[in-house]
């Protein structure tokens, strides 16, 4: 399928930061393992996050192009019907009544962040008071604030508190700036669970979510959200250094015609 493609390639040599723009063609010159490390080492990102302010809520590709692009991630399903956990390959979506479903391959996305995700780092906390402490923790591991990363984290939570989305119908009167306040919230305690997700530098500005972004997923495959604040103990951190970025548009009308006029009214979590 051909889509428009902006994929941003930093490669870190030492000093020097090259900036490539490469088409799909010119991949046909890759060398197999060369294919195989872009493959591991790619962040997958479909649409724009500042969109959803200017309530773009339905995207044209499906749960089968994520999954295709990765085995983690999260992101959101058309009509905001949901928070999107991607684990081990495995899609989730985090209904706003609280509920977690696995979605049909042909389910449409509105927004994605993915990758194949190979451990190039980990560590372990024992115990982790809030969200707060647990950026503090992983800030001193990472190499560089300008490059990408994911994340896995398993743990037991002594409390998890999740935000979801309301699903939203035509025609859409609020954006994103006006529904997270007003977001459904699930709470939880005394459970186990993944949060998966990603940091981007602070440069990406509108195009995604700067710093960091995650997701959860409860063992049980029954809670799951937003990651919005958790106090947990016996956490495993585990760190996937990214230096490809792949930036997939929509080619919705609404996306087309859309013009990005709002600012964001809320702080980003
Ligand atoms: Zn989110």
């Amino acid at each position: 399928m051909i889509k428009n493609i902006i994929k941003i390639v930093f490669g870190c040599c030492i000093v020097l930061l090259f900036l490539h723009c490469k088409n799909e063609g010119e991949k046909d010159n890759f060398s197999k393992s060369e294919m195989e490390n872009e493959k591991s080492d790619k962040f997958y990102h479909y649409s724009i996050w500042h969109a959803f302010v200017n309530k773009i809520f339905e995207g044209d590709i499906t749960a089968a192009e994520v999954k295709a692009n990765g085995d983690i991630g999260l992101g959101s399903y058309n009509l905001l019907d949901g928070e999107l956990i991607m684990l081990d390959g495995e899609l989730y979506q985090a209904k706003e009544d609280g509920t977690v479903v696995i979605p049909n391959d042909t389910t449409k996305v509105v927004y994605a962040n993915a990758t194949f995700f190979d451990v190039d780092d980990s560590f372990e906390l024992e115990s982790v008071a809030d969200y707060e402490t647990l950026r503090k923790h992983i800030n001193r591991k990472l190499s560089s604030k300008n490059m990408f990363y994911a994340f896995k984290i398993h743990g037991e939570f002594k409390r998890m508190k999740c935000g979801g989305l309301h699903k939203q119908a035509k025609p859409f009167n609020d954006g994103l700036d006006i529904l997270i306040p007003n977001r459904p919230i699930f709470e939880r305690e005394n459970f186990s669970g993944t949060m998966v997700g990603f940091f981007c530098p602070e440069f990406i500005g509108d195009i995604n979510a700067s710093g960091y972004h995650l997701h959860f997923i409860s063992d049980d495959k029954e809670f799951a959200g937003h990651v919005m604040e958790f106090e947990a103990k016996n956490l495993k951190i585990e760190i996937d250094e990214i230096h490809e970025y792949q930036f997939v548009l929509p080619q919705t009308e609404a996306y087309k015609q859309v013009g990005f006029e709002k600012e964001f009214q809320y702080k980003k979590q």
